[in-house]
């Protein structure tokens, strides 16, 4: 997007909207008490950056001032409250992957589980590509809030837009942040569907093939664009 037509960071009702969606998470039962973070691509000046939730700040005290932005450049921020301590992977996603705009991360129970087995989501029911791909996969075990978390994470989204972090949690990425809210419920959801069908043995996978005909057919899902 053209710095000129990138949000302002400074905007009320962006910062606002932020708030909401790390508020959503904890209400949709995909995160509790100040676990996770959010962050929205955004500008300040002619500067391209993101705003991120603040480190450690429960959320229900959370105002539009407590929000961090931080430089796309350098990764820097000017005072105020510390940034959330996983700002590398958020700085990270959005610098390498111009077409995302919102990223939402969470400890979601089911799909932590799975994390914590370092074992990802396999193609056992067609929604896994709501992802982007044939499965969602598991990021290596980092520390949390260090490079090589963000290294992991980025090796997993690949081509992705979710993946696990293994014994941690989820990332969700997308190009808004209701979208980036409701595909981290979807991996919740899929990931509790997938635990609930381990409960009868290994399900089978759906072939490439098939997960190819999902992944064209979720081009043209839903409703035209509204004119
Ligand atoms: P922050 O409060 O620093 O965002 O940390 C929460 C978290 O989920 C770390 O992985
Ligand atoms: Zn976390």
């Amino acid at each position: 997007m053209p710095d000129d037509q990138m949000l302002a960071e400074d905007s009320t009702e962006l910062r606002r909207a932020v708030i909401d969606t790390a508020r959503a998470m904890n209400d949709a039962g995909i995160n509790v008490n100040k676990s996770g973070n959010v962050s929205v691509r955004c500008a300040r000046g002619r500067h391209a950056g993101l705003l991120i939730t603040p480190s450690g700040l429960g959320y229900e005290e959370m105002q539009p001032a407590d929000l961090v932005f931080l430089r796309l450049a350098d990764g820097s921020h000017a005072g105020g409250r510390e940034p959330s301590s996983e700002w590398r992977f958020h700085l990270d996603i959005l610098r390498a992957r111009p077409e995302l705009m919102a990223i939402v991360h969470t400890h979601s129970p089911a799909a932590t589980a799975l994390a914590c087995h370092e074992r990802g989501i396999p193609p056992f029911h067609y929604m896994v590509a709501a992802a982007g791909g044939a499965d969602i996969r598991c990021a290596r075990y980092a520390t949390f809030g260090t490079q090589a978390l963000s290294d992991y994470a980025l090796d997993a989204l690949a081509d992705r837009k979710a993946c696990l972090l293994a014994h941690h949690g989820v990332i969700a990425c997308e190009v808004s942040l209701p979208l980036a809210l409701a595909l981290a419920i979807e991996v919740e959801h899929l990931a509790r569907m997938y635990l609930a069908a381990c409960a009868l043995g290994d399900p089978p996978r759906l072939p490439d093939d098939e997960m190819a005909r999902v992944l064209a057919k979720f081009e043209h899902y839903g409703q035209p664009p509204q004119r």
